[in-house]
């Protein structure tokens, strides 16, 4: 698909590695495992938000902004890139932060939330949980342009169909690099929140007609509308595109059965995983994404629904940084 056509910045100037696992494949017993390395994406820390960013804040640049605005949950990974492609850029950035756990801001906390001040944000605004982000972004916008800022706004997660063509040029990249290692990857696995990566990970492989299905493990919502939400985004990429096929219902595949108890809360399953991948192959996943989500694909596993002889390629999303909020419970489990 023609993704030149759409203004891009640059954050990364390499392919994310594609890695075997050889030692979690052997103690799972089930398919050849692979990752893909997005969690070494450029900006600060990286992770999947850097690919989004590339294309919003091109979009930003072109409007003539100054002042970016997102939001994201107390720990938010997309907030910490946001901001670090606005300071990259030279603009300014201020967040509207969402108490999804009731108290769960402290100022001082750790991980992405001390990043937030070291990268020199201009404004935070907490909010409850369950608040209209957009009306509280749009306050913000509007204090902004009053003292005659040019702000622009990003959703959160940045999973717009802008934000999301990061994940169609990241299924692109797959499939090149597939290529070259002659590889024949039968699924893939990534965490499904906001929707974006999801999404355009589903429409960059309908859209090539590569039909390497997409399985999402949900981190949030339930899965009929986590469903539906991947699917509209997937075709309102499409379309923009300018692809001649579309995505089917059958094309997005969500499991909702690793959440736990909610949003960013702790599953003695994500505590597995993170420490197995930690411990088996030295690589970091985060506590609220890509613990939760391989905690999916090694149940997928035991069950059976991932089997022996196949080859699966999980996308490493990044957020790392968060770990260093979840200590105790990474390291002692849930209590
Ligand atoms: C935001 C995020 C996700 C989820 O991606 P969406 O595009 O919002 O669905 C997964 N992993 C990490 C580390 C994230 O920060």
């Amino acid at each position: 698909m023609n993704l030149a056509q759409f203004p891009r910045r640059h954050y990364t100037p390499y392919q994310t590695p594609i890695e075997y696992l050889p030692r979690l494949t052997r103690l799972l017993g089930g398919p050849d495992i692979y990752i893909k390395r997005d969690d070494l994406l450029g900006l600060a820390a990286g992770g999947n938000k850097t690919r989004k960013l590339e294309y919003l804040m091109a979009d930003a640049l072109a409007k003539g902004c100054d002042t970016v605005i997102t939001c994201g949950a107390v720990q938010s990974n997309h907030c910490r890139l946001t901001l670090a492609a606005a300071v990259k850029e030279g603009l300014k950035c201020h967040l509207v932060l969402e108490e999804r756990v009731p108290n769960s801001y402290n100022p001082d906390a750790s991980g992405n939330n001390y990043l937030f001040r070291l990268l020199g944000v201009e404004g935070i605004r907490v909010v409850k949980g369950g608040s209209d982000m957009m009306g509280e972004m749009k306050r913000v916008a509007d204090e902004l342009a009053a003292q005659g800022r040019i702000p622009y706004i990003i959703p959160g997660g940045g999973s717009n169909e802008i934000g999301a063509l990061g994940y169609v040029s990241c299924a692109e990249e797959i499939l090149t690099q597939l290529h070259d290692m002659d590889l024949n990857i039968d699924r893939i696995v990534c965490a499904s929140g906001s929707a974006g990566t999801h999404a355009g990970l589903v429409a960059g492989m309908i859209g090539n007609n590569a039909n390497i299905p997409v399985v999402g493990i949900g981190v949030n919502r339930k899965k009929d509308i986590q469903t539906e939400a991947v699917f509209t985004l997937a075709n309102k990429l499409l379309t923009k595109l300018g692809a001649r096929t579309a995505a089917e219902p059958a094309d997005v595949v969500v499991f909702d059965d690793y959440v736990g108890p909610g949003y960013s809360l702790p599953t003695p399953a994500m505590v597995e995983a993170v420490q197995m991948l930690a411990r088996e192959e030295g690589i970091l996943l985060d506590p609220v994404y890509t613990g939760k989500a391989m905690s999916g694909m090694i149940d997928l596993i035991r069950k059976g629904y991932f089997q022996k002889g196949e080859k699966v390629l999980f996308v490493h999303t990044g957020g790392s940084p968060a770990l260093y909020a979840y200590t105790d419970v990474t390291l002692h489990g849930v209590r």
